[in-house]
């Protein structure tokens, strides 16, 4: 009753039209999907998401070999081993021994995390409890659940979108709301007066959207990003309720040592290139003159000394993606380097769920905050809405108001409000120290 009798995989796409990877997994509870998202400015210590590379087809970016593995490799052996689905860690160990690489080389880390996550549905439905109880369960945290503070993309730039800008996200994060149905409100109102704004400042191609809804002018400084959102949020009538954060996503733009802000424009010639201690003085600026509440990859995803030297410096939180990468081994280093006070949590950037909560866990323990994140490209799943409410992690990323594959996560998030009602709280201001509350 508790194992899995069938596992299929096939492609389907994703929010940018490439393939991707969804898994049916059988038990005698019925069929439980799961389907993989896939990053742009993906980090070089990601574990491996496994792409066909045959350029005749989508690309290159055809997924068959890891639909091919989930099938002829991981179906036969997960039902022949019998592992209950509500043992999540053996379940993952079993999948990883299948791999037996240390970054999911041989059969996919897209294969892999398709079924880890689809085994969760499985028992979550087993228990007959709420997937996000689930992970609650999993992680062994106390209620009350935790509604998170939505940090909307709204503004897009670097590798997610056309245009000279080179820092990728400007997000909104309405942590004066007082529940997450409020906080959406905000959101959505804020992003329509800034498409607005963006189209009367920039012109009418500037309301065209970016890979994760946010618009996206064709502008060259951050400051010009902040200033149209702070116009928006004023516009609004939100002033004073709504932080303001930002990924530079800093990897996509280091190179010879220097940080390119200029790096979209193929004639560059350097002209905008900013060493580590340059690009610190800009965001000390930015942080000084705008509502800045967090922070992500402000440097790039080995340039540990950056890191380390502006860290103590600031009085924000600071992100760890592509430093990070959700992986308890580069996460220590960071703790262990004090580079950073705050993990983004990609399931598939480590490639499993157990791993992925590990990641939280010792995030946790560090006295970091934990933000769970969606990819560039994404899908219908809605499976981290659920986590960030089980793990309590008080902060969530997934894009604009806008584009349902976005928006499935934020929706699924208002359904779980009304669900917990007063067995929730929305963590508001304290989104850093969300497991805490
Ligand atoms: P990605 O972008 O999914 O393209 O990696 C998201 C991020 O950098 O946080
Ligand atoms: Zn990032």
């Amino acid at each position: 009753m508790s194992t899995v009798t069938k596992v299929h995989a096939r492609y389907v796409y994703d929010s940018r039209g490439n393939p991707t990877v969804e898994v049916d997994l059988t038990t005698a509870k019925g069929v439980f999907r799961a389907i993989v998202p896939s990053g742009a400015s993906t980090g070089v210590h990601e574990a491996l998401e496994l792409r066909d590379g045959d350029k005749s087809k989508w690309l290159g970016k055809g997924v068959l070999k890891a639909v091919s593995n989930v099938n002829n490799i991981i179906a036969p052996a997960v039902v022949k081993a019998k592992i209950p689905v509500t043992e999540q860690a053996k379940f993952d160990e079993f999948l990883n021994s299948l791999d037996g690489t240390p970054n999911k080389g041989k059969l996919g880390a897209n294969a892999i995390l398709g079924v880890s996550l689809a085994v969760a549905k499985a028992a979550a439905a087993l228990k007959g409890v709420p997937l996000y109880a689930y992970f609650s369960d999993l992680i062994g945290s106390k209620k009350p659940y935790v509604l998170p503070v939505p940090f909307m993309n709204v503004l897009n730039g670097g590798t997610h979108a056309g245009g000279s800008l080179a820092f990728q996200e400007f997000m909104i994060a309405p942590v004066g709301a007082k529940s997450f149905h409020e906080a959406m409100e905000i959101g959505a109102e804020v992003y329509q007066h800034l498409k607005k704004l963006a189209k009367k400042e920039y012109g009418q191609s500037a309301a065209n959207v970016g890979d994760e809804g946010g618009v996206a002018p064709d502008i060259q400084t951050p400051e010009e990003a902040l200033d149209l959102i702070v116009e928006a949020i004023k516009a609004a009538g939100h002033w004073g309720k709504v932080g303001i954060a930002m990924d530079s996503a800093s990897s996509e733009f280091f190179k010879n040592g220097k940080y390119d802000l200029d790096f979209k424009n193929p004639k560059s010639a350097g002209s905008r290139a900013l060493t580590g201690a340059q690009l610190g003085d800009l965001y000390a600026k930015l942080m000084a003159k705008y509502p800045l509440v967090s922070l992500e990859d402000p440097y790039a995803e080995d340039d540990w000394e950056t890191w380390t030297t502006n860290f103590p410096k600031t009085k924000i939180q600071i992100v760890g993606d592509d430093l990070t990468v959700t992986n308890p081994k580069r996460i220590a280093i960071a703790i262990e380097k004090k580079a950073c006070d705050a993990l983004l949590l990609k399931v598939n950037q480590i490639g499993s769920l157990t791993e992925s909560i590990q990641a939280a866990k010792d995030a946790y323990a560090a006295g970091w905050g934990v933000m769970v994140s969606h990819r560039s490209g994404e899908t219908e799943d809605t499976t981290i809405a659920d986590l960030t409410v089980g793990l309590r992690t008080g902060q969530l990323k997934c894009g604009a108001p806008a584009r349902s594959e976005r928006l499935a996560k934020y929706n699924q998030l208002m359904r779980i409000e009304e669900e917990l009602g007063d067995k929730a709280v929305f963590a508001g201001r304290d989104f850093h120290i969300g497991n805490k509350l």
